[in-house]
């Protein structure tokens, strides 16, 4: 294991501080719950200047019902998020979501922020620096090629946080500050297509509350994970769908995926509401998430079996909504 790097450690006391902090230090971190980064600084991966631990920072561990919906401090713990009364009551996908992540004490730690922002993962990335180093490193980290893909530029570590897809579903929107002040954007924009860089916060902002709005309210959701470990493991791959039924036709339905691609990823439900829940209309949710996903062999467990467990687990979970919602 590598002795940590030297870095600064700074602790803020509200997001104001936190985002001053973050400014004009390039290599600066944010720092929260620690169960992602901390086991990455300890393999050699990153090197930060500065870590800003916002652990302490009230105002980012409240759950509010606000006017515009559930508001959900990004400080919040994943323990503490799963047994919230409200988010029991109207979203239980997201308590699906929180007790799908690692282990108990994890949770007990881990913060919502933490869980969306966390890093991209690769069997060529999240190995010993004594590991790495004898295979020239990787284009994510210190190397300049991709072992997944060779013959490409670019990085196909998976996004494997378990919390954004089920929020996703939700319509949920991320509140970021910065030096301009703050801004709203829906959670799929939080994220991009690039395993090196697969969020889209500025180096000096910081993720502060998710909102779910209260027309998710109607919405029946679940989330579904493979993974290798019941007991504590990452995704292979996680289905979060959501629905609301017009009789006998779909209202209503949205559908998101992780562990596929280099970040959460909604499945577009276009022309599927309106439609009864048949053969056909599954057939045709199966088609668009064959073509969203793109699994790719970063971890040791193969694409093929990856890609006929989320089509498999994504038509149970509609099944099962589809009966639920009635
Ligand atoms: C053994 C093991 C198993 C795991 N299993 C799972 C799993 O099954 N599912 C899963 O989703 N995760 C899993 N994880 C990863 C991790 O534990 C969780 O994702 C956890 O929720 C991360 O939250 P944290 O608060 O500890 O994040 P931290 O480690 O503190 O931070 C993670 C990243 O988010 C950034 N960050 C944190 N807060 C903010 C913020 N407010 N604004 C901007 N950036 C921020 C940090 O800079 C860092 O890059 C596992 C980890 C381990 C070690």
């Amino acid at each position: 294991m590598t002795i940590l790097p030297d870095f600064r450690y700074i602790r803020p006391a509200n997001v104001d501080e936190a985002v001053a902090a973050l400014a004009g230090k390039p290599g600066a971190a944010i720092i929260a719950g620690a169960t992602d980064l901390l086991p990455n600084l300890r393999r050699g991966l990153g090197e930060p200047s500065v870590l800003i631990d916002v652990s302490a920072v009230p105002a980012l561990a409240l759950v509010e019902e606000t006017a515009d919906g559930l508001r959900i401090g990004a400080g919040v713990k994943l323990a503490e998020l799963a047994l919230h009364p409200v988010v029991q009551r109207d979203f239980p996908v997201i308590v699906e979501g929180a007790l799908a992540v690692a282990g108990p004490t994890h949770r007990a730690a881990a913060t919502v922020g933490g869980n969306l922002c966390q890093d991209t993962r690769c069997h060529f990335y999240n190995q010993s620096e004594w590991w790495r180093s004898g295979n020239e490193y990787c284009l994510k980290y210190e190397g300049d090629r991709c072992h997944v893909a060779p013959k490409t530029a670019r990085c196909f570590a998976t996004y494997r946080g378990d919390l954004a897809p089920a929020l996703m579903v939700l319509g949920a929107e991320a509140e970021v500050a910065g030096p301009k002040g703050r801004r709203k954007l829906p959670l799929a924009e939080l994220f991009q297509d690039d395993g090196a860089a697969h969020l889209k916060l500025a180096a000096d902002e910081v993720l502060v509350a998710v909102t779910v709005p209260n027309s998710a309210k109607g919405l029946v959701g679940s989330y579904a994970k493979i993974r290798i470990r019941d007991a504590i493991d990452f995704p292979l791959v996680g289905v979060a769908a959501a629905l609301k039924r017009d009789g006998d036709k779909i209202g209503q339905i949205r559908v998101a995926i992780t562990g596929s691609n280099p970040c959460p990823l909604p499945i577009s439900t276009d022309g599927l509401e309106g439609q009864p829940w048949n053969e056909a209309t599954a057939r045709s949710l199966a088609d668009r998430l064959n073509k969203t996903a793109k699994f790719q062999t970063t971890t040791t467990v193969g694409m093929r079996y990856r890609r006929r467990v989320l089509l498999a687990s994504a038509r149970r979970l509609v099944d099962d909504l589809w009966e639920k919602a009635v």
